[in-house]
């Protein structure tokens, strides 16, 4: 639908004019944004998914999937084609000391949690947004980058974006910033991130897998007193390598090349010797600058931040992407039903914050911690055994855990999922004229049938006896009767209501 811009950016021509107009307008598509948009149009929202990048695959982004994250799948009923893409599978991550040892194997999981799958976070991208393709009401712009908000006396109105084809602007019930940790749209709104001082980046590579590898390969690998340590992943087809460094540190790991580096690695696992040689060119690396990080109000009139957008998340754990998606599950949840009565209030934005933000900072704080303790420690030894003991008393280990698992105390449900795609435009608008239409006509033929019995000027030139209404089913309203003097025995007008009314002799 076409709408008239409100008056915004006044006496800028660039913002006058129309603009598309939908329920939501989501800015951003990774995890947050993707699942959002697909649980709104299941619920028949109108959404409008805009996507800076031409296509989902970015290298090295998060790509750890826990239970919650299942949990929806299984919901959605996406679990089998998610289980059909390449991944690995595993919930051993144990800290490997610099003597060798290694930590003891977790005591079980909750008996709730699933095992931790990895899977290019692309492929789950393109299968959740493969499925919104599915219904009529949503619409994903890819290569679409909102460059500025819409605003109207203070309220958000829409978004400004650019697209391969031009400037286009939108108008939007509600617009959800789901654009990750640099959101233009938490920039645009005026919202500050509140950051945390995060001791180290890390430098991801891979490295091929080999037929001697230890069984328990993956883990935290500690370095030597005052190095910092090194996270080895498990990947469907490869070992995925997170070398921490202090922050600030990166020209002088540069500057120490290669050789250097290939020998950090290896001085903190030994059996990477040999795959290590692939590593050949710092294009083979990609560095994270660690930051985390909140939002201190996620929300505006007219707007929501999710996702990392509200609170970026630190790679410790490997819990952004379950963090982003239960946002978006409690978002469609609580919004859901507003959107498709065309309104949201401040305080059901309010709502989304208050349920996610509690988990948020928890795990922020353990992420913190644990970044803390084990990466900046003089002594990794002493300290990061001391996090281990720590981390496993019981109550500590249970909050922990469901904090990983859940992404928040318990996994959030999708409520009320129709089986079926809805048209929601048509259908909704089609069976409320339905309605008025039933209603109107009632009046029309209790009129019709008044005038009819009572000749009146505006039934004209009809005049006909012991007339019965009929029930009405169609627009087209029948009564019977016997048509008196030169009426049209075909149609009269009935003119009070403008429906076609129509005669038929009795008999
Ligand atoms: C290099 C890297 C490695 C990471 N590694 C891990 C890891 O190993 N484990 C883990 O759990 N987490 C990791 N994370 C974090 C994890 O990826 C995030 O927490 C998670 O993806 C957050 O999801 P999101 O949907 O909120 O934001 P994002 O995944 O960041 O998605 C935001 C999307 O918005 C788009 N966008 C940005 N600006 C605009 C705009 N103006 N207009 C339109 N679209 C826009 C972006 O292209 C992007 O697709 C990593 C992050 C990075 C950057």
């Amino acid at each position: 639908m076409k709408v008239k811009l409100p008056d915004i950016k006044r006496g800028n021509p660039a913002y006058a004019g129309e603009a598309d107009s939908v329920d939501c307008c989501i800015v951003g598509g990774g995890p947050a944004g993707v699942v959002l948009a697909l649980l709104l149009v299941r619920q028949g929202v109108e959404v409008l998914l805009l996507e800076a990048q031409a296509d989902f695959d970015r290298d090295f982004r998060g790509d750890t999937v826990h239970a919650s994250t299942l949990h929806l799948l299984a919901q959605l009923g996406l679990l089998e084609r998610f289980l059909d893409v390449a991944h690995a599978v595993g919930d051993d991550f144990p800290t490997h000391f610099p003597d060798g040892s290694i930590s003891p194997r977790g005591a079980g999981r909750l008996p709730t949690a699933q095992p931790t799958y990895r899977v290019p976070q692309a492929r789950l991208l393109e299968l959740l947004a493969g499925e919104a393709q599915r219904y009529p009401s949503f619409r994903l712009v890819m290569g679409g980058r909102v460059e500025d908000l819409i605003k109207c006396d203070g309220v958000v109105r829409g978004v400004r974006y650019r697209a391969p084809d031009g400037m286009h602007s939108v108008a939007a019930t509600l617009v959800v910033g789901a654009d990750g940790r640099f959101s233009k749209v938490r920039q645009s709104a005026g919202l500050p991130l509140v950051t945390s001082d995060e001791a180290m980046d890390v430098l991801w590579l891979r490295l091929p897998r080999g037929t001697g590898d230890p069984e328990r390969a993956a883990g935290i690998y500690l370095g030597p007193p005052g190095h910092g340590p090194m996270v080895v992943a498990d990947r469907a087809e490869a070992w995925q390598i997170g070398y921490l460094f202090p922050k600030g540190s990166l020209a002088r790991l540069r500057a120490d090349g290669l050789p250097a580096l290939r020998a950090a690695i290896t001085a903190r696992a030994a059996w990477l010797a040999d795959a290590v040689e692939h590593l050949q060119n710092w294009r083979q690396t990609s560095v994270l600058m660690v930051q985390a990080g909140r939002v201190p109000r996620w929300y505006r009139p007219g707007l929501l931040l999710i996702g990392d957008a509200a609170h970026v998340m630190s790679p410790v754990a490997g819990v952004g992407i379950n963090y982003a998606i239960q946002d978006a599950v409690v978002a469609a949840n609580l919004l859901g039903p507003r959107l498709r009565q065309g309104r949201v209030r401040t305080v059901d934005l309010a709502s989304v914050q208050r349920r996610r933000e509690l988990p948020t900072r928890l795990m922020q704080l353990f992420q913190h911690a644990m970044a803390h303790r084990v990466g900046t420690s003089s002594e990794p030894l002493h300290g990061a055994r001391w996090l281990d003991r720590g981390f496993d008393l019981p109550p500590v280990r249970a909050v922990r855990e469901r904090l990983i698992a859940y992404g928040g105390f318990r996994p959030e449900h999708v409520r009320a999922i129709p089986a079926e795609p809805l048209r929601r435009r048509a259908g909704k608008s089609w069976a409320a004229g339905l309605v008025a239409v039933a209603v109107l006509l009632a009046i029309a033929c209790s009129l019709a049938a008044a005038s009819v019995a009572e000749p009146t000027s505006t039934v004209e030139p009809a005049s006909v006896s012991a007339v019965t209404p009929v029930p009405l089913a169609t627009p087209e309203c029948w009564v019977s009767g016997d048509l008196v003097g030169d009426a049209n025995p075909a149609e009269v007008r009935a003119a009070v209501c403008g429906f076609s009314v129509r005669f038929q002799p009795e008999g």
